[in-house]
């Protein structure tokens, strides 16, 4: 027989791969796959730029000067420490069951008012697997808008390795 179940590609540039196990996934629930970060990057590119377009369109919206807080977006420690342990974890499908994450933690730094991160992204084996967007607000009304539809319980994300592997998989909390 021929070996056509073998057939395993990158989504990105298309090139097949010998094994399954070379494949890297960031989405659950899909069958895309890539043959390396950078494929991933550059698969992903247009979210992030929309996600971004995103962010000055609220922000022009809700009259948001330029805040002082925005210099932390991307700070390793601290991006770490939002998708550690959020304080807030949203979910947000579309009709074809694309899914988006939003992790939100209040930040306390030396010498700033109280701010919140905000981190869009994407979930693999019930772990953060690629950032889309990142942003940093003490407005409420900006806040809100990355609030999906649905808050995840906290818990039933494994985000730190010695949690290890979550098999019942998100349980969503509705709100009241
Ligand atoms: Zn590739």
């Amino acid at each position: 027989m021929s070996d056509i179940d073998k057939i395993y590609y990158c989504n990105h540039c298309k090139n097949f791969l010998g094994e399954l196990e070379e494949l890297l996934f960031v989405e659950e629930g899909t069958s895309k796959g890539f043959c390396s970060e950078d494929c991933i990057e550059k698969f992903y590119q247009h979210l992030v730029d929309h996600f971004e377009n995103l962010d000055k369109e609220y922000r022009k919206e809700l009259g948001l000067s330029e805040e002082s807080c925005l210099k932390f977006v991307g700070k390793p420690k601290l991006m770490e420490m939002v998708l550690s342990s959020p304080n807030e974890i949203w979910h947000t499908s579309n009709e074809i069951q694309e899914e988006y994450f939003s992790f939100i933690r209040k930040v306390t730094q030396k010498g700033e008012d109280p701010f919140y991160l905000i981190i869009i992204c994407l979930i693999y084996d019930n772990k953060p697997s690629f950032i889309l967007s990142a942003t940093a607000t003490r407005d409420n009304a900006l806040i809100d808008k990355y609030r999906g539809e649905k808050k995840l319980d906290n818990n039933m994300v494994s985000t730190g390795e010695e949690l290890g592997d979550v098999e019942e998989g998100f349980q969503t909390v509705e709100i009241e």
